[in-house]
């Protein structure tokens, strides 16, 4: 690939903003990303950062998805409690819940896990 610019240099990488084929006089290295010298550094900026909210977002996400289903496994460990001697049914349903709240939590685990090594590497 050439660079956009100079059609005899070789590019070096491509701008994060626009994706055209750029050389070392043409990019400017941004630390976390490429863009194109005087035209887009501020947009790949912005990129950058909007990439970096979301990362914390989903995670604080997956947080309170977690918290907020918390009550299932208080609940259900309410219900073996009294069903234990009272109900049978009550008694299944709470590990019912309980067995909700660990498939969900474990499904949340996996996803932060997946999330975070597609992001970090
Ligand atoms: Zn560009
Ligand atoms: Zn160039």
């Amino acid at each position: 690939m050439k660079c956009y610019n100079h059609q005899e240099t070789d590019a070096i990488g491509q701008c994060k903003h626009c994706y055209k084929g750029l050389c070392t006089d043409c990019l400017a290295d941004l630390g976390s990303g490429l863009a194109c010298k005087d035209a887009h550094e501020e947009e790949v900026e912005l990129l950058n950062s909007l990439i970096e909210n979301n990362k914390k977002a989903y995670s604080q996400t997956t947080k309170s998805i977690f918290m907020s289903n918390f009550y299932l496994f208080l609940m259900g460990v309410l219900f073996v409690g009294f069903g234990y001697e009272r109900s049978k049914f009550l008694m299944y349903f709470g590990i019912l819940c309980i067995g909700y709240w660990v498939v969900l939590a474990v499904y949340n685990f996996i996803n932060l896990k997946k999330f975070k090594t597609d992001y970090e590497t």
